[in-house]
């Protein structure tokens, strides 16, 4: 199917690794011109030129924290007009919620709600007035079936869908869906580092905690960044106008509900 963006810009938020890579690539495959940021330059560079190579897109990096005021101006300075938007960064740590400061609650706000606030509001009034926009947000499947020891990330996570759900009706008139994109377990290096810490507080080794996990997922396996990205394209695609304000869970049938 042609998506029907070939020649679109995009801004693609933590991007050179996991989720986020996974989507600039899918897009950068349809010809999309991809501005990716993320904060280690040299990781960053050599995602950028991978994706060069494997698509022949062009692609801006940007090396610079998403979640400071002046990371988002570097960001927009490279890429001021997306047609398309991904926002992204890492997840608030794990832990008990008697141990969390108001600095801490104050952080995972700025990275997992108002950073992508911050970002469809420098972008969102240019997709209007140009009557083509698609913005993604990379939530978590813990907006639906929050985690206990998740607590920062439902908390933030949650405010930006409310958020998002006003908003998506206000901009849809304009050709401008906004959509989150809520994933279960994939094999990342943010699954690593929670299965890690999983296993540290049971005593089982990581291999153990990994296997034990695959198997509680209906698909019996992680996802991948590529199915990821894949999703991710199409709900940034032409054919996707009549699709916003959506929660769109990508867990290999975890969740047990019936919708
Ligand atoms: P990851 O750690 O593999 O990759 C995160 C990417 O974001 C990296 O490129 C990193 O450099 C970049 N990044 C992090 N903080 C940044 C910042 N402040 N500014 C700019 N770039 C930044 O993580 P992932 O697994 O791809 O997860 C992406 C998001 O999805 C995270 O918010 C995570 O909590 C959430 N999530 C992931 C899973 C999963 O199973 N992988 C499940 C639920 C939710």
């Amino acid at each position: 199917m042609d998506l029907g963006i070939k020649g679109k810009t995009a801004l693609v938020c933590g991007a050179s690794k996991g989720l986020g890579r996974g989507c600039a690539e899918a897009l950068a495959a349809e010809g999309v011109h991809v501005t990716i940021v993320a904060r280690t330059a040299d990781v960053l560079e050599a995602t950028a030129a991978e994706i060069r190579q494997k698509t022949g897109a062009t692609v801006t990096a940007v090396a610079c924290d998403i979640t400071s005021a002046d990371g988002r101006a570097k960001a927009l300075a490279a890429c001021p007009q997306p047609d398309i938007l991904v926002t992204n960064a890492g997840g608030p740590p794990t832990g008990d919620f008697r141990t969390w400061t108001r600095d801490d609650w104050i952080a995972a706000l700025d990275a997992n709600m108002l950073t992508p606030i911050e970002l469809i509001k420098a972008t969102v009034d240019g997709m209007m007035s140009r009557r083509f926009g698609r913005i993604i947000n990379i939530t978590s499947s813990a907006v639906k079936a929050p985690i206990d020891i998740l607590g920062l990330s439902n908390g933030a996570r949650s405010g930006l869908t409310g958020f998002v759900a006003g908003l998506a009706r206000k901009t849809v008139a304009h050709n401008v869906t906004i959509n989150n994109m809520l994933p279960g377990q994939f094999d990342t290096d943010r699954l690593k580092k929670t299965l890690g810490a999983a296993a540290g507080s049971s005593g089982k080794s990581i291999d153990e905690v990994y296997a034990a996990r695959r198997l509680q997922i209906p698909a019996q396996r992680f996802g991948t960044p590529a199915e990821f990205g894949a999703l991710c394209a199409f709900l940034c695609s032409v054919h996707a106008g009549y699709m916003t304000g959506q929660n769109v869970l990508l867990d290999g049938g975890n969740y047990p509900g019936t919708f």
